[in-house]
């Protein structure tokens, strides 16, 4: 790869414009995925909760071997999954499932600062509704402190909920440790496991998890569809149904099945299962290379949550000094997440980011990468070169990078008012 005479970045063979690297967002269907689902929209289309004939036996047994399938994934057995239209229903269904079941035995519900919306919405739906909910703050690293959960836990508390893995930093939280004090204290421990399901290895015996979200479309698989994971023994836990209606998925989420949906979410899942270790590998060789490039040749970069406790396929960073949205501008060919919520349109930084102690500024100049199945090394040089020439420019514009480098403290520098 070579800088051009112009100043721009020459593309290389293999690299296709825009990159796509926000695999957090979602992901491209597999191709193998599309095909197991497409023989579910023509010939065999039927209803799943047909039990006269063989349409509908054709789509039950589909759906019951898909279910098996994601079963597989997390340890768990397949009476144990529900399906659903995606992980913010899950993340409804369970929380509010919960909270609703047990109010007799308390109204406490423990979560933290760093959860997606689908959690904290739901969270704060419940508040006006009389539940109290205790949100963890994360330390600089993204993670909780165990000893921080062990404090808020009383005896009102019926639901802890802390995701296994986050979408913005890909920090991993110790959720076997927590699982295990939510059993200790017969609390139920809830995980939004979408960014580690078909990711990292999630076990829910193992790890003491007592109900999962998880969603297809995080892991190649389609749109619109996903699971919750509802433990049925050692606790048998019971969660009051959201949506009332024909009484599918053992009462807990009535609606006629996706059925083809369900079947991508199955094949998905099993993909997702047997290539994990070589992905995982792949995806971290990735992340390392565009890390190295980065500190090669860029200073005052800043690495957002721990690189220890995260998801292979993460790289959040802060090129502090640079204005984000230039930046953005700047790399308009390659598909990634600012940390600033452009889609809002106050222009808010990410709150995930806030969290760990980031200021605004710094908080604005960050950029999620998020690498996937179909990213490759040739993308990632050519994310690499772009990133850093773009940096280099803008800092030979930024006066506060100049004032660092002359060694001006500029937390000390007072600014005029205009
Ligand atoms: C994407 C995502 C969700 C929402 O999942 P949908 O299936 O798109 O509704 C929830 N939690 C996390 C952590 C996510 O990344």
């Amino acid at each position: 790869m070579s800088t051009n005479i112009d100043g721009t970045i020459s593309v290389p063979a293999g690299v296709h414009l825009p990159i796509y690297m926000d695999n957090h967002a979602t992901t491209p269907l597999d191709p193998r995925v599309l095909e197991a689902m497409l023989p579910y929209f023509t010939e065999k289309f039927g209803n799943a909760a047909s039990r006269n004939h063989s349409f509908g036996w054709v789509a039950e047994e589909a759906v019951e071997k898909a279910r098996e399938q994601v079963a597989k994934l997390i340890g768990a057995t397949a009476k144990e999954i529900i399906f659903t239209s995606g992980a913010t229903e899950s993340n409804n269904l369970a929380i509010k499932g919960i909270a609703e079941m047990y109010r007799e035995r308390g109204n406490h519900i423990i979560t933290q600062v760093t959860e997606h919306k689908a959690v904290l919405d739901t969270c704060k739906r419940l508040e006006k509704s009389g539940y109290r909910v205790t949100y963890l703050p994360v330390k600089a690293d993204g993670l909780i402190d165990i000893e921080d959960l062990k404090r808020a836990m009383d005896d009102k508390t019926i639901l802890v909920t802390i995701m296994f893995a986050n979408n913005e930093i890909g920090v991993i939280q110790p959720v076997a440790e927590i699982g295990k004090l939510c059993h200790e204290r017969g609390v139920i421990f809830h995980t939004d496991g979408v960014q580690a399901a078909g990711k990292i290895p999630v076990d829910v015996n193992a790890m003491n998890i007592d109900v999962l979200s998880l969603s297809a479309h995080k892991f190649y698989g389609p749109k619109g569809v996903g699971a919750l994971y509802v433990r049925r023994r050692n606790p048998r836990v019971q969660i009051s149904e959201q949506i009332n209606g024909g009484g599918h998925e053992r009462g807990m989420r009535s609606g006629t099945l996706n059925v083809p949906g369900i079947v991508g979410l199955g094949k998905a899942a099993e993909l997702a299962r047997e290539e994990m270790d070589s992905e995982m590998k792949r995806l971290a060789g990735l992340r390392d290379r565009l890390k190295a490039k980065f500190d090669g040749a860029l200073d005052y970069i800043h690495i957002n949550g721990s690189m220890e406790h995260r998801l292979p396929g993460n790289l959040n960073v802060s090129f502090v000094y640079v204005e984000g949205e230039s930046l953005l501008m700047g790399i308009n060919d390659i598909a990634v997440s600012s940390g600033s919520a452009c889609t809002s349109a106050t222009l808010e930084p990410s709150y995930v980011l806030k969290a760990l102690g980031l200021g605004d500024d710094v908080a604005h100049s960050s950029i999620r990468f998020g690498f996937g199945r179909f990213n490759n090394e040739a993308e990632v040089d050519y994310v690499a070169d772009k990133l850093i020439d773009v940096v280099q420019k803008l800092r030979e514009l930024s006066p506060l990078y100049e004032m660092v480098k002359e060694g001006i403290d500029i937390s000390k520098i007072e600014w005029q008012a205009h």
